[in-house]
C-alpha cells in the first residue's frame, strides 16, 4: 500500500483536503494518513467533522505568539518530527498556508517526495498576498508534483520552468467539497442562519481575514456594511467573523447592535455554503469564497487590490473593489438593483473545477507513485529522491 501523508493546518485546507484524503481512503492501493498541524486546531477539526473525518494525529504548537517567524519555526520543528516517525511515502500539501510551506520543508530535509495541490497559483507580486503568495513560490520550488487546480495555474509554472511532466490539471478540490455539502443537506442546522435562508429579502454575506487588510481595510468595509444598511432597509448582512482576536474586534465594534447585521463566529461549513447559495452576493477577502461562489450563482465582491483567482474576473462572476467604502457601496447597490454586470452573468459552470479533483488525484497517488513502491520492494532500499513522483 502507498501511503501519503496528507499535512493540514487551517480551515480552507482541511475543507480543500477532505474530498482528497476521502477518496483516497476508497482506493486500494492507498493508506492515507492525516496529520493536524496544530496551527488553527478548532476550525480544522470543525471543518473535518462536515465531512466525517478526523486527523490521525494533531501537533501540539503550545500557546500561540502571533509571530509569523515564530509560528513557522515550531511548525518545521514538529512537522519534521513527525515525518520522520511516520515514514510515509510522499508528503501532500495544499495551498499557500504556512503549514503547507513549513510541511514541504520539513518533507524536503526528511527527503520525501512532495506533491503540492492548489499549485500555480500566483500575483504579480512576491509579497502580496503576504505571507502566502512567497509561501506557494517556494512550495513550487519543493515540490515534485504540482497539482494545479486551473490552465492558468498551470502555465503559471510552465513559465516558471516547472517541466510539463511534473504537473497535473486537476480541478480545484473546493468544488468537490462543496458538491459534497450541498447535496449532504437541505437546510441549515444553526436556528439564525436558517430563519435567515427562509426569511425574504436580500441578504449579503461579509468575510475578511487577510493580514493586508487587517485594521483599515476590515474597518472599511464594515463602514462600507453600515452605509448599504443605511441606504437598503430591505437589505440584511450576514458578516462570519474570523477568530483571529485582531479580525474579530473591528468587526464587532463597528457592527454590533445594528438591527440588520449579524456578526457570527465562523459558521459550520455546510451552514455556510447554504447561506452562500441564498446570498444575493457577497463581499471577501477569500479565496476559497471566490471558488465556491460560482457554483452557487453568488456573484463575489473581492475585497483586494489584486487576486489570483483571475478565472472568476474573466468569467464575469467576481469583481475586485478593494476595500474603498464609495466602491463597495456603489457596487452592491449595482448588484441589489440587478444592473450590475456581475449579477446576470452568474451561473455559468465553474471555472474553478468540476468536482472531481479529488478522485483524480488519488488515481494520480496510486499510478505515478506504484513505480516507486515497487523499485523500493525489489532493490530494498530507498529510490532517489528525483525518481518518485515520475511517470
Ligand atoms: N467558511 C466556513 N464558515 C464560515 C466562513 C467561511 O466554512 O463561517 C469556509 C468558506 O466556505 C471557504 C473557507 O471557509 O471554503 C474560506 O476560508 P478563509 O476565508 O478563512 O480562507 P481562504 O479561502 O482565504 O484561504
Amino acid at each position: 500500500m502507498i501511503r501519503p501523508l496528507f499535512i493540514v493546518g487551517t480551515r480552507p485546507g482541511a475543507i480543500k483536503v477532505a474530498p482528497v484524503v476521502r477518496a483516497t481512503k476508497e482506493h486500494p492501493a492507498l493508506d492515507p494518513i492525516m496529520l493536524a498541524s496544530g496551527q488553527h486546531p478548532e476550525l480544522v477539526r470543525d471543518a473535518l467533522a462536515t465531512f466525517a473525518l478526523r486527523a490521525d494525529a494533531e501537533l501540539d504548537l503550545g500557546p500561540p505568539s502571533g509571530g509569523l517567524d515564530e509560528m513557522a519555526a515550531r511548525l518545521l520543528d514538529s512537522l519534521s518530527a513527525a515525518i520522520d516517525r511516520v515514514r510515509p511515502d510522499v508528503v501532500v500539501v495544499l495551498g499557500d498556508t504556512t503549514t503547507a510551506a513549513m510541511g514541504a520543508q520539513a518533507a524536503f530535509y526528511g527527503e520525501v517526495p512532495i506533491w503540492h495541490i492548489e499549485a500555480g497559483l500566483r500575483t504579480s507580486a512576491a509579497n502580496r498576498p503576504f505571507p502566502e503568495e512567497m509561501h506557494r513560490r517556494l512550495i513550487s520550488r519543493l515540490a515534485t508534483v504540482h497539482l494545479a487546480p486551473t490552465a492558468s495555474a498551470r502555465q503559471n509554472l510552465l513559465s516558471e520552468g516547472i517541466a510539463d511532466s511534473q504537473i497535473m490539471l486537476t480541478g480545484n478540490t473546493v468544488v468537490d467539497a462543496l458538491q459534497f455539502v450541498v447535496a449532504q443537506r437541505a437546510t441549515a442546522a444553526n436556528p439564525t442562519v436558517a430563519s435567515l435562508i427562509d426569511s425574504p429579502g436580500p441578504v449579503a454575506v461579509v468575510t475578511m481575514h487577510r493580514r493586508e487588510n487587517w485594521h483599515e481595510g476590515i474597518r472599511r468595509v464594515a463602514c462600507a456594511t453600515l452605509r448599504l444598511l443605511d441606504r437598503r432597509p430591505e437589505l440584511r448582512v450576514v458578516h462570519s467573523a474570523h477568530p483571529n482576536p485582531i479580525v474579530r474586534n473591528d468587526v464587532h465594534a463597528l457592527l454590533d447592535g445594528h438591527p440588520r447585521a449579524v456578526v457570527t463566529a465562523p459558521l459550520e461549513y455546510g451552514d455556510f455554503a447554504l447561506l452562500l447559495a441564498r446570498a444575493k452576493f457577497a463581499i471577501t477577502d477569500s479565496g476559497g469564497i471566490q471558488e465556491e461562489a460560482p457554483s452557487l450563482g453568488t456573484p463575489v465582491l473581492v475585497a483586494r487590490r489584486e487576486t489570483e483567482r483571475t478565472e472568476g474576473l474573466r468569467a464575469g462572476v467576481a469583481m475586485l473593489v478593494g476595500t474603498d467604502e464609495d466602491r463597495i457601496v456603489a457596487d452592491a447597490e449595482r448588484l441589489l438593483d440587478g444592473t450590475s454586470g456581475l449579477a446576470s452573468t452568474v451561473a455559468q459552470m465553474n471555472p474553478y473545477g468540476d468536482g472531481r479533483a479529488g478522485q483524480r488525484i488519488a488515481h494520480a497517488l496510486a499510478t505515478r507513485l506504484a513505480n516507486v513502491i515497487v523499485l523500493r520492494r525489489s532493490d530494498g532500499e530507498e529510490p532517489p529522491l528525483a525518481a518518485a513522483g515520475t511517470e
